[in-house]
């Protein structure tokens, strides 16, 4: 285990068999119909390329950079788009992959602005969840786990830029951040 690491939350065996069975979940869902993967970069980079391979159906992929969280633990509350998606969102259902769902506030900017750019559909995956943390509402159709209240790093998810090559969940030690 990674020195900077208090406690791993999720083994690679774990996550791989939940993503493998979100995989089926949303393969049942779409029933062969195509579905645009929309990534939240960075941090659901890792979960996106794993999850997408589980996906039997037609499946395009892409990519937008919006996050309320900048190098700290904190949330700014509001939304930054950094990166838009390429992709013309009119008439075609969507799947925004997102890699941790904490007050909400992120996606529940985005899920409107992709309904009102003309989306048939759009629905929400994430990987993790903090359901005591969350100020808004957001409909998530597929969630790998729900975890407490820590901050976590790993299989994406970083602190600082770092961390996001560690293959399992962990949290992340106090004195890292507070440093
Ligand atoms: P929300 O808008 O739901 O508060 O924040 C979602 C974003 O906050 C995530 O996409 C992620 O970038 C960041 N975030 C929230 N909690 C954590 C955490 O425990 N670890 C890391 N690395 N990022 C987090």
């Amino acid at each position: 285990m990674h020195q900077d690491i208090k406690e791993i939350l999720f083994t690679e065996a774990q996550i791989k068999q939940r993503v493998q069975e979100l995989g089926r979940a949303i393969t049942r869902d779409y029933a062969g119909k195509p579905v645009v993967l929309c990534g939240i970069l960075k941090g659901a980079v890792t979960f996106f390329t794993d999850l997408a391979r589980t996906i039997e159906a037609p499946v395009q992929f892409d990519f937008m950079s919006c996050s309320s969280y900048g190098d700290g633990t904190t949330s700014s509350g509001s939304l930054t788009i950094r990166k838009d998606l390429d992709t013309d969102v009119r008439g075609k259902d969507l799947l925004v992959v997102e890699d941790i769902i904490d007050t909400g506030v992120t996606l529940s900017h985005l899920v409107p602005l992709l309904q009102e750019r003309g989306a048939r559909s759009v629905k929400l995956a994430t990987l993790l969840s903090k359901p005591s943390r969350r100020q808004v509402e957001v409909p998530v159709t597929y969630n790998g786990f729900e975890i407490p209240d820590a901050f976590v790093v790993g299989y994406g998810l970083d602190y600082a830029g770092l961390y996001r090559n560690l293959p399992y969940i962990g949290v992340l030690k106090e004195n890292v951040y507070q440093a």
